[in-house]
């Protein structure tokens, strides 16, 4: 029968051992320049129950430290200071519970802590050397959480990155914070450096959105994205109960950087680079607020030429063909007096401000045009509007056609009884593929049907690549 060995044996040969192993660490890291693997594959041995708390300690002390990067020198001494009485007060724990079951229960509780400790600092490790998206990572672990119930759920806690205070000002009637073009920019460093140029063209989006429909808080981004890549970044962000009340401030610092930007420049690991922004995207309450002019709604309301318009039916209209057209230098000078409202802090980035702010076919034609349109026939005047037969027809098909459409489109048709909340994807869609399908064979009037015809048909010629052919001249004549 083997002796059993007594609890200050165990105790003097864990305590020589941890002891030994930690200054091996640290002699190890202390002349080791070079970036290793924090959690070290090869381990100690101790008694049963010892290693567990080293591990657990090495653990912890990757967490308290914030990052998975930290000095190795400074883990080491931190582990020498720890494990002693780590390692004590589970001998103690022994000590007291006088079982072994005790031991083995609390030792399996500890391994398997280890256990989700060690996954977690292995996953950590692994998605920051194999550069693994954080989406990825999310994804990772919600399929890891229901098996390893203390792995945290997001990349950013497990990587113990944290959140920054962002720097908040309080400014024309709301807060703003301005996270910066540059800033962004850098996010597509790769990409820029391989596109060699030397000015790198970028767009501007300005929008508002409501946060909740129960007060009346609402947020307006200013995006930005690089000319010929998809994604946007976010370069200042403002908050308030209504739109920013005064547009020099709430634009302040987006031209004071895209000044710089654009005149001194930038480097990207060396190499130097301009930036200028070269159109504005937005809806037209947007557009009005940023050049400072009247809105779409008034008399001088047109962007693009000079005529005034007329109050027809409840509305205003623009029905000449043959106005003077607005220039840029005009509207920099500040002549447009009955349109500008007073001078723009944007003319002074040097861009047009009249051809800057694009007309885009998704707020003109899509969210414009053809809703308005849609609106007519289900609300408007008796002679345009549509039976309600008819609407639940055209609605039937409409919903018949989910299994058939295919994974291209981002969204399934809907009932027009859904109209409200129609996005201007769907609206496309229906202008340009199922549109005239489920109208036809409508009871709805010949006219109406031939000028949605002509509108889904001029539209398809002017989004064709090809456009610039004889076609476009068939768009005229249309
Ligand atoms: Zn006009």
């Amino acid at each position: 029968m083997k002796d059993k060995v007594s609890y200050w044996t165990i105790r003097r040969k864990a305590q020589s051992t941890v002891q030994s192993w930690s200054s091996s660490i640290t002699d190890e890291y202390v002349h080791d320049d070079v970036d290793e693997p924090l959690i070290r594959t090869e381990s100690p041995v101790l008694p049963h129950g010892v290693l567990c708390v080293n591990a657990a300690t090495h653990a912890d002390e990757m967490n308290e430290c914030g990052s998975v990067a930290r000095p190795h020198v400074q883990f080491s001494r931190s582990l020498m200071k720890r494990d002693t009485t780590e390692y004590i007060s589970v001998l103690d724990y022994y000590e007291e519970g006088g079982q072994n079951i005790h031991w083995f229960s609390d030792s399996e509780d500890m391994i398997e802590c280890n256990a989700t400790e060690n996954l977690r600092d292995q996953i950590a490790i692994w998605s920051i050397s194999e550069k693994v998206t954080d989406t990825a990572v999310d994804k990772l672990l919600k399929l890891l959480k229901p098996h390893h119930p203390d792995l945290p759920v997001t990349s950013r806690t497990l990587k113990n990155t944290g959140y920054q205070v962002a720097d908040i000002v309080n400014i024309a009637g709301g807060e703003y914070v301005h996270f910066g073009i540059l800033n962004g920019m850098r996010r597509f460093e790769n990409e820029i450096l391989a596109s060699f140029v030397d000015v790198i063209d970028y767009h501007i989006n300005v929008d508002g959105l409501p946060l909740f429909r129960s007060s009346g808080t609402q947020l307006w981004p200013i995006l930005g994205k690089i000319n010929g890549l998809r994604c946007p970044f976010m370069i200042g962000v403002f908050c308030g109960q209504h739109k920013p009340s005064n547009v020099n401030d709430f634009l302040n610092r987006f031209i004071e950087e895209a000044m710089v930007l654009k005149t001194s420049g930038f480097t990207l690991q060396g190499i130097p680079f301009r930036a200028q922004p070269v159109c504005f995207i937005c809806d037209a309450p947007a557009r009005a607020l940023l050049k400072k002019t009247k809105s779409h709604t008034g008399y001088y309301g047109c962007d693009r030429c000079v005529e005034k318009g007329e109050y027809v039916e409840g509305r205003v209209t623009f029905p000449q063909l043959t106005a003077d057209k607005r220039t840029d230098i005009l509207f920099a000078n500040a002549v447009y007096e009955d349109h500008q409202l007073c001078r723009s802090p944007l003319i002074d980035l040097g861009f047009g401000m009249v051809s800057g702010f694009v007309l885009d076919y998704m707020h003109l034609v899509c969210l414009g045009v053809v809703r308005r349109l849609l609106h007519f026939w289900l609300r408007g005047a008796l002679t345009v509007r549509l039976s309600a037969r008819s609407v639940s027809l055209i609605s039937h098909k409409l919903i018949s056609m989910r299994g058939s459409v295919p994974s291209e489109f981002a969204r399934k048709p809907r009932a027009l009884t859904e109209l409200e909340y129609w996005k201007a994807s769907e609206l496309r869609q229906f202008l340009l593929y199922s549109g005239m399908v489920v109208l036809k064979d409508q009871k709805m009037d010949k006219k109406l049907y031939d000028h949605f015809v002509c509108l889904s048909v001029i539209m398809h010629i002017l989004l064709s690549p090809h456009a610039h052919t004889p076609e476009s001249l068939f768009v005229q004549l249309l």
